[in-house]
């Protein structure tokens, strides 16, 4: 039931976007939905699905060809995402905040170190995401505490993190700390480092969540934690606030679409048991009620749809999008929350049931509008950009 809304391609790239999103859509329905309630309800890391995304190069996606990936433009990775969020958002997570490292050092990175780690993040050999929240901030980073000490040839890492993804199945994260706590302004003293896991990483806890189960996010504490001096992205101290603010636009399209295929989702579930289920002699589809309710979700879903794609081709054809990609961050993940609550209605009782998914799409969707910058700072970064886009 998806409507697409095609950018600007040409014949042979839409062509291979097609087979592409054939592959993931047999994926799914093969290797991942027959699994997912399972998984999901125990809580379980999904290690077969996770081995069969590394055969299918999911992990090097957006990595550049030279570098052993697949060199897919963002719109397509958008799509998959989607797809991927329509069946178990989990799997999103599993291969987007790997990404989220992978392009941190595609984009800020020496040649030294893409040659080192790009090939490598590209099969999933290692894998990983990005350590920046601690317990104390989030939103606002510059608060961070952990420290770096060169010591000769080393960086000597102190601190912790907390919330981090994919931090206990995976091997390496890209690590935002603190080379210079007095600087300011205080961005001028934040550097990021690739840090993979050895004496002194220590994962924490594993922490118990209220949806996206499976996939692991912890609490990690560094103790006298070594990391070469040659793993600061880049090598030049001060950049690392820098250096993840210029991925964060990718970052909001990818959480956009999960909230898209969350929309769309609980939209497929609702159309599909209003038509079933009687009351008073008729589908319930036949409520005027309920009718409003599945016309209000299928024009969020496609708005959202809209806004995803169109952020996408913007980043895609290298134009400025950090408003665009806010205002599909934003509209999309409420897209998701409100159509997985109306969801939950139109099941009735058995919208409060395990049995059914729209109950697990009521859980996942809140995270969407936490995770890479909340929607309040949405809407913050929206009114701003608009500002400074219309000075009078
Ligand atoms: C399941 C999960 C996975 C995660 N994975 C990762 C990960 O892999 N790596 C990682 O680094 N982090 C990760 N995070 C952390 C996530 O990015 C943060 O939770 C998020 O950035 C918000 O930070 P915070 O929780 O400290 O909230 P706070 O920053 O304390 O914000 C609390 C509230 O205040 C509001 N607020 C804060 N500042 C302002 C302001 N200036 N104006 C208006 N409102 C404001 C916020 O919008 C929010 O409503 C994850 C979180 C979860 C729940």
């Amino acid at each position: 039931m998806t409507t697409a809304y095609q950018p600007a391609q040409g014949d042979d790239a839409l062509e291979q976007e097609r087979m592409i999103l054939d592959s993931v859509d047999r994926f799914l329905a093969v290797e991942v939905k027959p699994h997912v309630h399972r998984l999901e309800h125990d809580d379980i890391y999904p290690t077969e699905i996770v081995e069969k995304m590394k055969e299918m190069g999911l992990f090097g996606c957006l990595i550049a060809p030279e570098y052993g990936g697949l060199g897919l433009s963002t719109t397509t990775y958008a799509k998959i995402i989607e797809r991927i969020s329509t069946v178990w958002m989990s799997i999103s997570g599993i291969v987007n905040s790997h990404l989220i490292m992978a392009m941190t050092v595609q984009r800020s990175g020496t040649e030294a170190q893409k040659q080192a780690y790009l090939p490598r993040f590209a099969t999933g050999e290692l894998r990983g995401g990005i350590g920046l929240t601690e317990p104390d901030c989030g939103t606002d980073l510059q608060a961070i505490r952990t420290t770096a000490r060169r010591e000769g040839d080393e960086y000597v890492i102190n601190g912790s993190k907390m919330w981090i993804t994919n931090s206990g199945s995976g091997n390496t994260i890209v690590l935002l700390v603190k080379t210079d706590t007095q600087a300011q302004p205080r961005h001028k003293g934040m550097s990021l480092l690739i840090a993979e896991k050895g004496p002194g990483f220590v994962v924490s806890k594993k922490l118990e969540k209220l949806g996206y189960k499976g996939i692991d996010t912890c609490a990690l504490s560094f103790e006298d934690y070594r990391v070469p001096a040659d793993r600061l992205i880049g090598g030049v101290e001060g950049k690392g606030l820098q250096q993840i603010l210029s991925g964060l636009e990718l970052g909001r399209i990818n959480v956009a679409a999960r909230g898209l295929g969350i929309a769309q989702a609980a939209l497929s579930e609702a159309v599909a048991y209003s038509q079933t289920r009687k009351t008073f002699g008729k589908p319930i589809c036949e409520h005027q009620a309920i009718a409003l309710k599945l016309g209000e979700m299928a024009t969020r879903t496609q708005a959202a749809r809209l806004l995803t794609y169109a952020a996408a081709a913007a980043y895609d054809k290298g134009e400025r999008c950090d408003m665009e990609a806010g205002m599909a961050k934003y509209f999309a993940t409420e897209a998701g929350m409100e159509n997985a609550h109306e969801a939950v209605r139109i099941f009735g009782g058995y919208g409060y049931s395990k049995e059914y998914n729209v109950e697990r799409l009521y859980r996942d969707a809140p995270l969407l509008v936490i995770g890479e910058g909340t929607n309040e700072l949405q809407r913050l970064i929206i009114a701003k950009e608009l500002i400074a886009r219309n000075p009078v």
